[in-house]
């Protein structure tokens, strides 16, 4: 049965008596029916993620231990609700309806008995709740990205990425065939390769590895490296084997020619420059440390990159043009006709007078 669980938590935290849950509440009660009834926006036990055995008018039994299924999405919503004020979760029930968001993820002991209580009847089992953080924070991980004009296409880091990144450097790639976003994903799935951004050639921006991670995309220097990465290997190397995907952050640029000679588009290319702008400010990283996937090893990677462009962008970034002074409003032409008018009857005044005397 298809159940869209980020909304169910919302109606549910609602019933429950929370008008305006926290985020956090309702990332944790979507990652709680994760938890119960897995990833896919489904629920195995009919109206029922999180499983519960409280039963309604016409509920049936889902399977031997009791979990019901609901003829209603309200039906299911309501016995839930019913279940959590059965007495049992005296904790869990305060934290949902007032938003403790600091109770709720900071482990605590009557909390973690309350969630332990809904799964296995005691309230022994704190890896329960452990569960559901890990949960919470796969969903958080998956849905956000750092860079605000990026779209979130964020790999399973427990597959892709290093739990580390110093920031010291940017790496630009091209893709060398691969001419849309989505084909490099494809590409990544199938190798285990990965970087932080790709830009399509329409402007899009993908992310694929958060930040604050390493990528996969620029490992390992040979003895062409350029000497400017040698800082950089040294607090890259990490049990005598150097990894720069510890200090870098990789971006792509699709290219559908195998040799990386396809210009970049207009607007792939002011993406690209914002992007990096963006970065080098964040990470306090200077132009010396934007480079070539070519100044590590042996490669002809990033091809045709418009370097000029990025340097001629950067700069004038850094030396903003002073405002142009406004122009004075020009009064609608009816006025003119006026003051044409005034300005000629005025002349003739001044004829006459001058005739006169
Ligand atoms: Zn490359």
């Amino acid at each position: 049965m298809i159940i869209n669980k980020a909304q169910w938590a919302v109606d549910w935290l609602h019933l429950v008596g929370n008008p305006n849950p926290s985020d956090t509440l309702k990332l944790f009660v979507h990652a709680w029916e994760i938890r119960e009834s897995g990833w896919a926006d489904k629920s195995p036990s009919a109206f029922n993620p999180l499983n519960t055995e409280h039963h309604m008018l016409g509920s049936t039994d889902y399977n031997p231990a009791g979990v019901q299924n609901f003829l209603t999405y309200q039906d299911g919503l309501q016995a839930n609700r019913d279940a959590l004020y059965d007495g049992n979760y005296p904790t869990l029930s305060y934290v949902l309806k007032n938003n403790l968001d600091t109770m709720l993820t900071g482990h605590d002991p009557f909390m973690m008995g309350d969630l332990s209580m809904w799964v296995k009847g005691n309230r022994a089992d704190s890896q329960y709740a452990d569960s559901i953080f890990a949960v919470m924070e796969k969903l958080g991980a998956t849905s956000m990205t750092d860079y605000l004009n990026a779209e979130s296409h964020l790999l399973d880091p427990a597959r892709f990425g290093f739990d580390v990144n110093h920031h010291l450097a940017i790496v630009i790639h091209k893709t060398g065939g691969d001419a849309t976003p989505q084909a490099v994903e494809n590409t990544f799935l199938a190798t285990g390769r990965s970087v932080h951004y790709v830009v399509g050639q329409d402007g899009t921006i993908w992310q694929f590895i958060p930040e604050a991670r390493g990528a996969g995309g620029n490992c390992c220097p040979d003895d062409s490296h350029q000497p400017v990465w040698d800082p950089i290997i040294a607090a890259c190397t990490v049990n005598g084997k150097v990894n720069l995907n510890f200090g870098t952050i990789s971006i792509e640029h699709c290219d559908p020619a195998s040799d990386n000679s396809t210009p970049l588009t207009q607007i792939q290319a002011i993406q690209s420059f914002r992007l990096i702008h963006y970065l080098m400010g964040k990470y306090n990283i200077d132009y010396e440390h934007v480079l070539p996937h070519k100044s590590i090893n042996r490669t002809a990677c990033p091809g045709n990159y418009p370097w000029t462009g990025l340097a001629q962008y950067l700069y004038n970034a850094a030396h903003p043009k002073p405002p142009v002074p406004p122009v004075p409003p020009v009064p609608p032409a009816g006025d003119l006709l006026t003051l044409a008018a005034k300005i000629q009857s005025d002349l003739n005044d001044l004829v006459a007078a001058l005739q006169k005397s």
